[in-house]
C-alpha cells in the first residue's frame, strides 16, 4: 500500500507541515489526472461520457481540473450543483442525482441543468415544475454489490432510486406531464466484479427497452480501490469490456445504438489524496492493555473509519531518527468520543484491532493515504469545535499550493444570532 504514499516524500511531508501545519489534506494533481486518463479510455461500443461524482471531493481545483479534461459532472444536491457552477462548469455538463428534490430548481433546470428522477415523487414534482421536458430516470435493478451493507445502494435494502418493478408508474406520470424519458441511470454502488457489472448493464439494459424515447444509458460509479492488501481494484478495461459487449448485443437486438454514461467518484479521487496529521500523545493501559497513539486528527477531519469501519492505509514518517522496532499500536483521533478509532476491525467500526508500525515518537508525522475520496468531502466538521482541515495541492512540478485554507473559530460561531440570545 506504500504506492499512496508515492507523491509524499518524508522532506517534502516534512515542508508541508512546517508551512501549513497539520492536519492537513494533501492531494497529487499527476495522480487526478492519471485516474481521469483511465476513466476517459473506458471501453466504449458507441457514444461515451464520463461524469465525476463530484460528493467525492469538491474541492474547486478539482473541480477545474476534471472539467478541462472534459469529465461532466454528477451532483448529489441542489447545492452541490452551485457548487460546480460556481466553479465555471458549464451547466449542460451537470446532473443532479439527489435524495432530496433540490429546492432551486426553478434556477437550475433553465439553466440547462440535467435531471435524474430518483423516485417518483420527485419525477412527479419534476413534471409539474417543466412539464415537456427531458428527463433522467434513476432504476434499482434489484441488485447491488457494496463491501458493506451501508455502500450497498441496490438492491431491497436499498432507498435509492426507482425499484425496477414500478416501470409502468413511471410511464404514467411521464405521460401526465409530456415528459421525455432520454436516459435511464442505474448506480447500484462499490463493486469491482465484472460478472455484476455485466449482470447490471443487462438489466439496466431491460430497463431501457420499455422507454423508446431512451438514447443514454448511464450505468453509475462503484469503481473499487483496492486500499487494503485483500482488496482488489477494478480492472477498468475488463468492467469496460463486458459492458461494451452487452451494449452491442442490446444494439444487434433492438437496432437501438446507446450512448454509455459512467459516473465514478472513488476511482477518480480516491487514491490522490493523503491526510497527514502529528502524533500528540502516546499513553498505555498496561500489559494487557494497549498502545494508543493519539493524533491532532479525528473523525472530525475523516468519518469514513468511523461510519463504516474502512481501512486506509497507514505511514509513519518518523522525525530525524530511523525507528529499530516494530510496535503494535492503536491509533485514536483527537475527539473526546469512544469511536473516534482510526483501527478498527475491518468493517466493524466498534471493534479496535491494533497496527504493526514503526515504533513513534510524539511529534512525528502520520498519514492516512487513498484519503482523496470521502475524506474530506465527508468530514463531521466542526466537533468538538476543530476548525476544518486546509488542503493542499501538489502540482506536477512537486511544488505544493494552499487551495483551501485552515478554517477558525470564528467560522464556527459566524452563523450564531448573538441578538437573539
Ligand atoms: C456517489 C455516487 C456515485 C459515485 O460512486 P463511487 O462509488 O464513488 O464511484 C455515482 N453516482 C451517484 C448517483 C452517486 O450517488
Amino acid at each position: 500500500m506504500e504506492k499512496y504514499f508515492e507523491f509524499l516524500s518524508g522532506s517534502l511531508a516534512e515542508e508541508i507541515s512546517s508551512k501549513i501545519g497539520t492536519p492537513v489534506y494533501i492531494y497529487d494533481e499527476h495522480s487526478l489526472k492519471k485516474s481521469a486518463e483511465e476513466i476517459l479510455s473506458f471501453p466504449r461500443a458507441y457514444g461515451f461520457l464520463a461524469r465525476y461524482a463530484m460528493k467525492a471531493n469538491s474541492n474547486r481545483f478539482i473541480l477545474k481540473l476534471f472539467d478541462s479534461m472534459g469529465l461532466h459532472f454528477d451532483a448529489s444536491s441542489g447545492y452541490e450543483a452551485e457548487r460546480a457552477l460556481s466553479a465555471g462548469i458549464s451547466p449542460e455538463k451537470i446532473q443532479i442525482t439527489a435524495q432530496e428534490y433540490p429546492h432551486n430548481m426553478k434556477q437550475l433546470i433553465p439553466s440547462g441543468v440535467l435531471f435524474n428522477a430518483s423516485s417518483c415523487h420527485q419525477l412527479e414534482l419534476f413534471g409539474r415544475d417543466f412539464p415537456g421536458s427531458n428527463v433522467s430516470v434513476r432504476i434499482n435493478p434489484g441488485i447491488g454489490s457494496g463491501h458493506n451493507n451501508r455502500t450497498n445502494v441496490g438492491g431491497v435494502s436499498s432507498s435509492f432510486g426507482i425499484w425496477h418493478e414500478w416501470i409502468r408508474d413511471v410511464k404514467e406520470i411521464a405521460e401526465k406531464y409530456y415528459l421525455k424519458i432520454i436516459k435511464i441511470h442505474t448506480h447500484i454502488g462499490s463493486g469491482g466484479d465484472a460478472d455484476v457489472w455485466e449482470r447490471v448493464a443487462g438489466m439496466s439494459l431491460d430497463a431501457v427497452t420499455y422507454f423508446p424515447l431512451v438514447h443514454t444509458l448511464n450505468l453509475g460509479g462503484g469503481f473499487k480501490l483496492a486500499r487494503t492488501p485483500g482488496e482488489k481494484t477494478t480492472d477498468i478495461q475488463t468492467v469496460g469490456e463486458s459492458v461494451k459487449m452487452a451494449f452491442k448485443s442490446f444494439a444487434e437486438a433492438y437496432g437501438r445504438k446507446l450512448n454509455l454514461e459512467i459516473e465514478p467518484g472513488t476511482y477518480l479521487v480516491a487514491r490522490s489524496g493523503v491526510l497527514l496529521a502529528s502524533v500528540m500523545d502516546k499513553v498505555s493501559t498496561g500489559k494487557d492493555g494497549y498502545t494508543f497513539l493519539k493524533l491532532d486528527t479525528g473523525m472530525n477531519d475523516m468519518a469514513r473509519t468511523t461510519l463504516y469501519g474502512s481501512i486506509h492505509p497507514i505511514k509513519l514518517y518518523p522525525r530525524k531518527r530511523k525507528p529499530e522496532k516494530l510496535e503494535s499500536v492503536v491509533i485514536v483521533g483527537h475527539c473526546c468520543e469512544s469511536g473516534d478509532i482510526f483501527t478498527p476491525v475491518p468493517g466493524d467500526p466498534e471493534g479496535i484491532e491494533p497496527i504493526e508500525l514503526p515504533e513513534a515518537q510524539i511529534g512525528d508525522l502520520i498519514a492516512f493515504g487513498a484519503a482523496g475520496a470521502y475524506c474530506s468531502s465527508m468530514s463531521l466538521a466542526n466537533y468538538n469545535s476543530f476548525p476544518r482541515v486546509p488542503e493542499v495541492l501538489i502540482r506536477s512540478n512537486s511544488q505544493h499550493y494552499l487551495v483551501r485554507k485552515r478554517g477558525t473559530v470564528e467560522n464556527i460561531i459566524s452563523l450564531e444570532c448573538e441578538e437573539n440570545m
